[in-house]
């Protein structure tokens, strides 16, 4: 596949985006109506999503060594091809609420060009070779990276995630334990945890891409007990980053970079989640034994890792006015002790109670996520993120944090993708049925190819962001729809690799079956799919 196929395909594509966005905007009144048109407005949040992962693989395509990744050009090909099929139908069913033409349709994906594009790389026969060769490799990730500090990254981080993670991945997820303690040391020395952290505050100042190639492989072997441990810290040390006074910074990002604090960010509550500036939590001044501070009053739920953790970020409301919304949050560090298994109390001398449960899950075991009772909880001043100038700034801070966090999940979602295609290479290489071992009929063969190229998209569209990340914060967009279509490519790439087992695909003891389970909950957290659509990608999109 060559550089010609896919040129033309993105440039379609990219033109059809521009013509649904326009119209998408002169619809919602530049975004402020996205509401009254969320059906439309989702449609073009995830279609400019769907190019901007085929521009990012082109892109890729483009420069990536063919003696390192000699597939990235058929990837890249097939992948646009794919999107622009979808695009195609997409737009023609629905063409009056894109406020398009026959016409145009007929001279941008409907045009001979476009279509024959359209054909060669849906090819049934160059998807099958992808996969025969994707088979051959083992299924392993040799995507090209740009530098020797990226790729020696990787090695090292793959090795530690094989040798020391893996063997116990299967374990913990089957007993629903707790990541080991000694695993946790291992990573903190390691450095993984102050990854984001600049060198002045003790982390390793490596910058979004590094950070994302350690998630993903981490990811690859546990999402819960390895990859997703570093988002956490992730979250936490960007919103001190962008509000915390610089006390609170030398304070507090050494500890976070170095893994002596272990961290859990709370903000969903029993009966708020999407609607973030509707939290009810209260922190109300208090002064308890001479030092001034807040007492913490109210539910919280899903807060992952709360009871292992050493720190919760919360985000409570510190202007009681209803009225308020988000103007009336502040984000705080909030201290307790660490504590293993599945409930926890926790009391201060002075009198405050911290109660947490955790509800069982069917995946993402790990670490655990609690509901929480804060009953008259002291947090001292000082712990308010930016302090005094930190008050009603919780909310735009926590959105800060998660877009770091958004951006990881690309990460971990990618390296869930990547461990479901390679343990399935591995079963259909070695299961026989009929006489033949599953690799050599042609719609396994489909399948893997399949299943490479949108792992292929996801990745780079996450390292794309990762790299306009790293150029600068404010790239919280290409965050988001790293997040949004990674999160997917993991669903339905795992669920592929699961039929591919046939009924051992089903059985707990089979890595294939944790994948499937842990996959589902990547597009509910840090915005669940439908907010993260609406409110984050199509408002970033539509909005002035
Ligand atoms: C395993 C797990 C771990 C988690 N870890 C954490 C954590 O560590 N910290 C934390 O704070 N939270 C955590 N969460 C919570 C997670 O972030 C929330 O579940 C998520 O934000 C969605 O909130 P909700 O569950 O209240 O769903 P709701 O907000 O009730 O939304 C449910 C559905 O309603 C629909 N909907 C809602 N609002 C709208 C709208 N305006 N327009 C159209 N449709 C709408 C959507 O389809 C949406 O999917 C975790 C969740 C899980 C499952």
């Amino acid at each position: 596949m060559s550089e010609d196929g896919v040129k033309p395909l993105v440039t379609a594509l990219e033109r059809v985006n521009e013509k649904a966005l326009e119209n998408a905007r002169r619809l919602t009144g530049d975004g402020k109506a996205i509401d009254d048109f969320q059906v439309q407005s989702e449609r073009v949040a995830y279609l400019v999503t769907e190019v901007r992962a085929a521009k990012a693989l082109a892109d890729y395509a483009a420069a990536a060594n063919p003696e390192v990744d000699p597939l990235a050009p058929d990837l890249a090909e097939v992948f646009a091809a794919e999107v622009a099929a979808r695009a195609r139908h997409q737009v023609a069913t629905h063409l009056d609420d894109f406020g398009l033409t026959d016409s145009f349709l007929t001279e941008s994906l409907d045009s001979a060009e476009i279509r024959r594009l359209v054909r060669t790389g849906c090819s049934e026969k160059r998807i099958r070779e992808i996969g025969r060769r994707v088979i051959a490799a083992g299924g392993t990730n040799s995507s090209w990276l740009e530098n020797e500090m990226e790729q020696l990254s990787r090695e090292s981080v793959r090795e530690f995630a094989r040798t020391e993670v893996e063997p116990i991945a299967q374990r913990i997820h089957q007993n629903d334990e707790l990541v080991p303690d000694d695993l946790i040391r291992k990573m903190a020395e390691l450095g993984y945890f102050g990854m984001s952290v600049p060198e002045e505050y003790g982390g390793g100042g490596m910058g979004n891409l590094v950070m994302i190639l350690t998630t993903e492989e981490l990811s690859a072997a546990s999402l819960a007990a390895a990859g997703s441990l570093i988002t956490r810290p992730e979250i936490l040390t960007k919103a001190l980053l962008r509000g915390g006074t610089e006390a609170q910074k030398k304070k507090w990002l050494p500890r976070v970079a170095a893994g002596e604090v272990m961290v859990a960010i709370s903000v969903t509550e029993p009966d708020t989640g999407s609607d973030v500036a509707s939290v009810k939590c209260r922190a109300e001044p208090g002064e308890v034994g001479g030092r001034k501070g807040y007492l913490v009053n109210g539910a919280k739920a899903w807060c992952t890792f709360a009871g292992r953790a050493d720190v919760i970020a919360l985000l409570a409301r510190t202007d009681p006015s209803p009225s308020s919304g988000a103007r009336g949050l502040s984000l705080f560090i909030v201290e307790k002790d660490p504590f293993a298994g599945h409930q926890f109390e926790m009391r201060q001398a002075t009198g405050g109670v911290l109660h947490g449960k955790a509800d069982a899950t069917p995946g993402y075991r790990g670490m655990h996520s609690y509901t929480l009772g804060f009953d008259g909880y002291f947090v001292p001043a000082e712990n308010l993120v930016g302090e005094d100038g930190g008050k009603g700034r919780g909310f735009y801070l926590q959105m800060e944090g998660f877009a770091a966090g958004r951006l990881q999940t690309g990460g971990r979602a990618t390296g869930v993708a990547q461990a479901a295609l390679e343990k399935t290479v591995a079963y259909v290489t070695e299961r026989r049925q009929f006489g033949n071992p599953l690799a050599e009929f042609q719609l396994t063969q489909w399948k893997i190819g399949r299943m490479a190229v949108e792992i292929a998209a996801a990745r780079q569209l996450t390292y794309a962001a990762a790299r306009a990340m790293d150029r600068s914060e404010s790239a919280t967009l290409e965050a988001a729809m790293a997040k949004l279509f990674a999160s997917d490519v993991a669903q339905r790439v795992t669920q592929e690799g699961q039929l591919l087992h046939g009924g051992w695909g089903f059985a707990e003891e089979f890595p294939i079956c944790r994948y499937v389970l842990d996959s589902l909950v990547l597009p509910i957290f840090e915005g669940v799919k439908p907010i993260l659509e609406l409110k984050v990608i199509a408002r970033g999109l539509l909005g002035k």
